[in-house]
């Protein structure tokens, strides 16, 4: 039996195999249905892929990175670090590639997890971390016709580098993240791009820079500095809890900007308008993008605001009847975000099946642990996207929590620990309570919510709200067995 079986080699997993092995847990798999690590980062890879917090932030703490070459690296920096971190912390002889976990139960008499694989391998393991990603699995839009295009069809998150956009006529379905990062970059070379817009997103400007060579020098001869600007960057984006997830007057102010950038970076009226959003800013993620304006505007790129009615042999009809002919749709459509249901069949005390009961919307303790699954946790789980901050900032928390609860367990002698389930309840409501007072739950339509307006995926205060619950573990919150 393992003592800890991770599932997904993402930062998540990653990170949670660097801080067990620091506890001096090392009895750890990692299971990982692809052939490499680096999850977000080694399956978005389409051109202009970037993060948008800045570096400095979007890293470890426990692993800063002096020679980060830009303020918003690419993916493939990213992708570096983590390949980094697979090395620096030796975790290559902890991972077995090509392992899809297709199911989990927890044998109660065994006080144990057995974990089963696509490929037909059963895992034992006392504690799991399930570290599967919430924006792991790509998503189409159910457009009518979609299977009888017969041109080339890529999506953001599988970007197919064998195709050639030069001379292309190209339709991008979406505008979210991933499409204004992409679309300037596709403008460039391609023949003609169109994009399809649902809803135009908040834009804010981005302060990206090439790091200069005297930077990199400083932050490797004195870590303390870069340790600061990380400081500094935390405490901004912090700031912005203010604007994104309340409704406050800073919440107008930083519309007023957006508004500002729309008007200098767009002179014609009525692109202004297509483009103007008609949600309070936070309700959907705010797009930081200096580019994707200009992009639009750009005589080889066209954007469409009509609703897509069918996709045809030849291209995309939409509403009013027009037909726009292309030989490639790009999908930067997002993904299936784990709001309601698992990733895979997860069976608990009892014969307890957790997509079941969160079939209506995903529900955990301090998103980490859950009722009724003993010795299970969660990296990103229900309720802990931020909304204005790094989402490593939450997962290194989480893994703390989690950490502390496994060395906590081995040090008292308990087979397995479970969440209360009064205590997961009263988290829950104080949590669905705090939801409806924000932006997010301002009535627009977004990934964050499922159909029935549940949110599942987003915390509802500061970071630093959030780590300071999760450097508090009570064993009193918890129902724990003895080893006999
Ligand atoms: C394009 C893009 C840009 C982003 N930019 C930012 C940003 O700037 N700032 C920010 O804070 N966040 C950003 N995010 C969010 C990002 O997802 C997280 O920051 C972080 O990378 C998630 O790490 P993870 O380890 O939880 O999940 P992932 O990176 O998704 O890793 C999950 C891993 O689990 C594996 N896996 C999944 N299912 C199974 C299974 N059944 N069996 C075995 N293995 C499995 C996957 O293959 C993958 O390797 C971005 C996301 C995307 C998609």
């Amino acid at each position: 039996m393992i003592d800890v079986l991770i599932i997904g080699s993402g930062f998540g997993g990653l990170g949670a195999a660097i801080r067990l092995k620091a506890a001096g847990i090392d009895d750890i798999v990692i299971l990982e249905r692809f052939g490499k690590v680096g999850g977000t980062w080694r399956d978005n890879t389409y051109p202009g892929a970037a993060c948008d917090i800045p570096s400095n932030l979007y890293s470890y703490s426990f692993a800063p990175n002096p020679n980060w070459s830009r303020a918003y690296s690419g993916s493939q920096e990213i992708l570096g670090y983590v390949h980094h971190l697979v090395e620096r912390y030796a975790l290559a002889p902890l991972i077995r590639f090509n392992h899809t976990v297709v199911d989990a139960r927890f044998d109660e008499p065994a006080a144990q997890w057995v974990v089963t694989t696509a490929e037909g391998a059963v895992f034992h393991a006392r504690h799991v971390i399930m570290a599967s990603g919430g924006l792991a699995n790509p998503s189409f839009p159910a457009i009518n016709g979609l299977d009888s295009f017969t041109g080339h069809k890529i999506h953001s998150a599988r970007w197919d580098h064998d195709y050639d956009f030069t001379g292309k006529r190209v339709a991008v379905v979406g505008t979210g993240a991933s499409a204004v990062q992409l679309i300037p970059e596709l403008v460039k070379v391609a023949d003609k791009v169109t994009v399809f817009q649902r809803t135009p997103g908040w834009v804010l400007p981005r302060m990206d820079y090439r790091a200069p060579g005297w930077n990199k020098r400083l932050f490797k001869l004195l870590p303390p500095v870069q340790n600061a600007l990380r400081r500094a960057l935390y405490w901004g984006h912090e700031s912005m809890a203010f604007s994104f997830i309340w409704n406050t007057p800073m919440t107008r102010l930083v519309e007023r900007l957006s508004t500002a950038f729309l008007h200098q970076q767009v002179k014609d009226k009525w692109l202004r308008r297509q483009l103007t959003p008609d949600f309070t800013i936070g309700c959907k993620r705010v797009l930081m993008t200096s580019t994707y304006y200009p992009a639009l505007q750009q005589p080889n790129c066209k954007l469409i605001t009509w609703p897509i009615a069918t996709v045809a042999p030849q291209g995309i009809r939409t509403a009013e009847g027009i037909e726009h002919q292309v030989d490639c749709i790009v999908f930067a459509t997002g993904f299936e975000v784990s709001k309601a249901g698992t990733p895979f069949k997860i069976t608990g005390i009892g014969g307890r099946v957790l997509a079941e009961e969160w079939a209506r919307g995903a529900q955990a303790y301090k998103s980490v642990n859950i009722s009724g699954y003993p010795n299970l946790s969660m990296i990103l789980g229900p309720n802990s996207g931020p909304g204005h901050n790094s989402a490593l900032v939450y997962m290194e928390s989480q893994i703390g929590y989690i950490v502390n609860t496994i060395a906590t367990a081995r040090r008292e002698g308990w087979r397995s620990v479970d969440v209360k389930p009064e205590v997961q309840a009263a988290y829950n409501v104080s949590i669905q309570r705090r939801l409806a007072k924000t932006n997010w739950n301002s009535g627009c339509k977004s990934w964050y919510l499922t159909d029935a307006g549940f949110n599942a995926t987003m915390y509802p205060g500061f970071a630093t709200q959030y780590a300071r619950q999760m450097a508090d573990f009570k064993a009193a919150h918890y129902r724990v067995e003895s080893l006999s």
